[in-house]
């Protein structure tokens, strides 16, 4: 197996879990958070300073990757570890996420999906035997399943018809998957906020025996104590000793309440999208560099920080750049939230090791400002 889990320890005040995913690129500690690298890259990190702010894992997005610059190129490079010198685990999702949410010309048939490229507006098809295709070409050490991702809301008749459909697209994805023994292939667990849909999708899955499972189709717009709730009842259907990955989650609250119920492995876009308009998240809660009041501020973003931003650069450079577009501002922030998250996920993992991570939510809500009625969240 390509993909196996460690399970270290798990959290006796909240039954969260410390572990480690073995991949055929290293291993990396649970529960973890994954910077997104859409193009084969972080947008304004290098590799190397993606690894000297702790990240282990990346992931990288099948969809863009297959219109730009193809598959076949990546393929002829030895791969998107060595095309884009990473020599950490990357995961890299099925392109479903995308043609759903991207492309408004679609047509969703048992075979796949028809839409038309969002860039060129030329007329495509993805199938799950060929997102399977595209992803052994890519050569990730995480593969995930091509499936439906309904909007939110979503009656519960469609939904049940696209959590069958994504069962028998996830069969058609193993037997389609061609590098067993180099690449995992994870599932994703469906059926939005209705929970005899997600047991019914979670069953199906696990009995097709995947190296690990994915919880998809939230954080597409629900509010946090809907996800919460459907967290509580669909993590424990999952197998204890495989990764469990919550897909599209990345504030530091939901990282939390998310590792809180269970969850190994996270991803998403939000700190490096809002880095690049100049949000920052620090350990005070949200900070928008842009505002004038940080005109002739010269202490760092966050004093409690010791990122290579935060030890080098004041707010008021940062502001200054920001404002005048410079891209060194853009990696400045980037590089401060990325840290924020990783260093996050140690204190995360820290917690569960010494069985306190309830006590760790209350104090980090309280710091950051969550608990106020008027609260500003990501
Ligand atoms: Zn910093």
């Amino acid at each position: 197996m390509a993909i196996t889990y460690e399970l270290i320890k798990t959290c006796k005040q909240t039954g969260a879990r410390l572990g480690r995913v073995h991949t055929p690129h290293g291993s990396f500690e649970t529960p973890m958070f994954m910077p997104v690298g859409t193009l084969a890259t972080v947008k304004t990190m290098s590799p190397e300073e993606l690894e000297q702010m702790g990240a282990q894992i990346i992931l990288s997005n099948t969809y863009h990757l297959w219109l730009r610059p193809g598959e076949d190129i990546v393929e002829e490079a030895g791969g998107l570890h060595k095309f884009m010198n990473w020599n950490g685990s990357i995961l890299t999702d099925s392109g479903g996420f995308q043609v759903f949410s991207l492309s408004d010309l679609r047509q969703i048939e048992e075979e796949g999906v028809h839409f038309r490229n969002h860039i060129s507006g030329e007329k495509l098809f993805l199938s799950p035997e060929k997102a399977m295709r595209i992803q052994n070409s890519l050569g990730a050490d995480i593969m995930m399943a091509f499936d439906e991702c309904p909007p939110y809301p979503a009656e519960y008749d469609y939904m049940k018809k696209s959590v069958e459909r994504t069962s028998r697209w996830a069969e058609r994805c193993l037997e389609g998957h061609n590098r067993p023994n180099d690449q995992g292939l994870f599932g994703i667990v469906q059926g939005g906020e209705y929970e005899e849909l997600r047991r019914q999708s979670a069953k199906d899955l696990t009995s097709m025996n995947f190296p690990g499972y994915a919880i998809g189709g939230l954080s597409v717009g629900e509010p946090k104590d809907v996800m919460n709730r459907v967290l509580d009842f669909t993590t424990p259907l999952l197998p204890d000793h495989k990764p469990r990955y919550l897909m599209g989650v990345g504030s530091p609250d939901s990282l939390i309440d998310g590792s809180l119920r269970g969850i190994d492995m996270f991803d998403c876009v939000l700190p490096t999208r809002i880095a690049r308009n100049g949000t920052l998240m620090t350990s005070e809660g949200r900070l928008v560099v842009r505002n004038a009041k940080f005109a002739r501020d010269f202490r760092p973003i966050d004093e409690n920080c010791n990122c290579h931003t935060c030890r080098n650069y004041s707010r008021a450079y940062i502001r200054h750049l920001v404002k005048a577009n410079e891209t060194f501002g853009f990696r400045l922030t980037t590089y401060h939230n990325l840290h924020f998250l990783l260093k996050l996920m140690g204190r995360v993992r820290e917690a569960i090791r010494e069985d306190r991570l309830g006590d760790f939510r209350e104090e980090f809500f309280e710091q950051y400002g969550f608990n106020k009625p008027n609260a500003k969240n990501f």
